[in-house]
């Protein structure tokens, strides 16, 4: 494993006010910042030598108090049906992280880790399995977005939060990295093209909302009732199912985005007509789309299920006058079931 220490500043994770207060600190002025922050994040330059507008002599300073982080390609799986790509890229300190890059009609979208593992122990998911080593920081969660559109030579047009890890349990960096990836003198992406995707860490529901950032809000329902989403969602002891739907009902109030549900089909767990009604109780008056996915197995558990069943249970919902789609299968040839190459490659 390699560990790399340093004790210089993370450039990257830096906000274009943040970089002004470093930058006057160090007696330059202020709109060399600006200058700094187009290099890294519009042209996306990796070295402090490239940035010929600035004297050799403040590169140097800069290269001393600050340091541009990096992805490293470790493996890249191109799917053969559908053109999904998927990265294990290893982090300056050895861990590994996955992003997958998806083309759809109406552009490509990103699918981007938030955490290396995850502590959330959602019983189907392979991403929380061998437990939870760290956040990543702003920078590395933005790296993914400008690796991979270097290395696939393709330009992203929305950003899920849905890779591994918990974006809500890494709050503040996720917010940092909203802010700089959104920035106008960087990549300037709507954040309506951006969802975040959340297993119900109800409190930052509401501080989301409260921030009115127009993205989407994606829940990890999977169930509507208690007892069967505890059985395979540890999150729904602590804020149950009533108080996440609350938490739901705020967030379409304050910022008027339709809430996205994801439902992950399990076969003779959350399948039947009467789990469709549920459903329907549980969300009524709620403006929202409901997500059906076929459940992608992983070694450990027995969970299953098949497009089949997922189209029955799609009918079961839309005769009760629910929104529902089943979500696309991308990537079926590359094992793009999210924290499976990771865990390959570290043996976990
Ligand atoms: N922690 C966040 C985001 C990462 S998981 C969350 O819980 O939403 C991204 C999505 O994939 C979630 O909806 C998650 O429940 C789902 N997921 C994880 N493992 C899965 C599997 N084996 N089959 C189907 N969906 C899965």
């Amino acid at each position: 494993m390699i560990t790399i220490t340093n004790d210089k500043i993370d450039i990257l994770s830096l906000s274009l006010g943040q970089l002004e207060n470093e930058i006057t600190t160090l007696g330059e002025k202020k709109f060399r910042a600006k200058q700094v922050f187009e290099w890294l994040h519009l042209k996306r330059i990796t070295t402090f030598e490239e940035m010929t507008n600035l004297s050799r002599q403040f590169r140097t300073i800069l290269e001393e108090r600050f340091c541009i982080k990096s992805l490293f390609i470790v493996k890249r799986l191109e799917s053969n049906i559908d053109n999904t790509v998927k990265y294990l890229y290893r982090l300056s300190d050895g861990n590994y992280i996955e992003t997958v890059l998806m083309s759809y009609n109406h552009g490509n979208s990103l699918c981007v880790s938030t955490q290396v593992g995850c502590k959330m122990g959602c019983k189907f998911c392979a991403s929380t399995i061998a437990g939870f080593k760290r956040n990543l920081l702003p920078s590395e969660i933005l790296l993914q977005l400008y690796e991979t559109e270097r290395n696939s030579e393709q330009k992203v047009s929305s950003i899920v939060l849905m890779g591994i890890g918990e974006p809500l349990d890494n709050y503040d960096n996720v917010l940092r990295f909203l802010n700089l990836v959104s920035s106008k003198n960087g990549t300037n992406l709507s954040l309506r093209h951006l969802s975040l995707s959340t297993c119900g860490i109800v409190p930052k529901i509401y501080e989301l909302a409260d921030l009115k950032l127009g993205l989407t809000l994606s829940i990890s329902l999977h169930s509507a009732n208690n007892a069967s989403r505890s059985e395979i969602m540890p999150i729904n002891d602590k804020y149950d199912i009533y108080e996440l739907i609350e938490a739901c009902k705020y967030y379409f109030k304050v910022t008027g985005r339709r809430i996205s549900f994801e439902y992950a089909l399990i076969d003779k767990h959350n399948d039947s007509r009467e789990h469709s009604k549920q459903l329907q109780r549980l969300l009524q008056g709620l403006p929202c789309h409901i997500n059906i996915i076929p459940v992608n197995k992983i070694k450990e558990r027995n969970y299953s299920s098949t497009r089949k069943s997922a189209a029955v249970f799609q009918n079961y919902l839309t005769s009760l006058g629910l929104n529902a789609t089943i979500r696309r299968t991308l990537g079926s040839d590359i094992e793009a079931a999210c924290g499976q190459l990771r865990r390959e490659q570290e043996n976990i």
